[in-house]
């Protein structure tokens, strides 16, 4: 699949990689419309932080449609159209319970898009713990 990509320091292009896979609890989806904010821009000058590896998908926020999901997933099926937020942290984790779920395993580890594995500018993209992070698009 094509994605867009920050290669290197301040620059992006078009990468090609592996579809992503879900794990049981996970969603894979195809964005619909995509939101480009500022945090790209930071994201690839390296401003916030120098965390994303060459040849990362950038991208933190969409709508989109679900693709597949894993055996454990009860909310969502293939078809629905979901809204994706930035923060998509690990539930799981007590800081996440407690309200801090931003920064649930260390500083920014609430939104793994871009910072811990390939953000959503792609054809298809991977969603954790699909019941706790999407929510519905609500159609006419
Ligand atoms: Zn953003």
């Amino acid at each position: 699949m094509k994605g867009l990509a920050r290669t290197s320091k301040g620059k992006i292009g078009w990468v090609e990689k592996d579809r992503p896979v879900a794990g049981p609890r996970d969603a894979i989806l195809r964005p619909l419309a995509l939101a480009p904010c500022s945090s790209e821009l930071h994201m690839i000058w390296g401003d916030m932080g120098d965390y994303m590896p060459p040849d990362r998908i950038m991208g933190h926020e969409a709508v989109g449609i679900v693709e597949k999901v894993g055996d454990e997933v009860r909310d969502f099926k293939p078809g629905d159209r979901v809204i994706v937020p930035a923060i998509t942290p690990n539930y799981l984790r007590v800081p996440s319970q407690r309200g801090f779920a931003q920064h649930c395993d260390g500083m920014a580890s609430g939104m793994p898009f871009c910072t811990q594995k390939d953000g959503v500018f792609a054809e298809y993209f991977h969603v954790n713990d699909a019941d706790a992070q999407i929510d519905c698009f609500p159609t006419a």
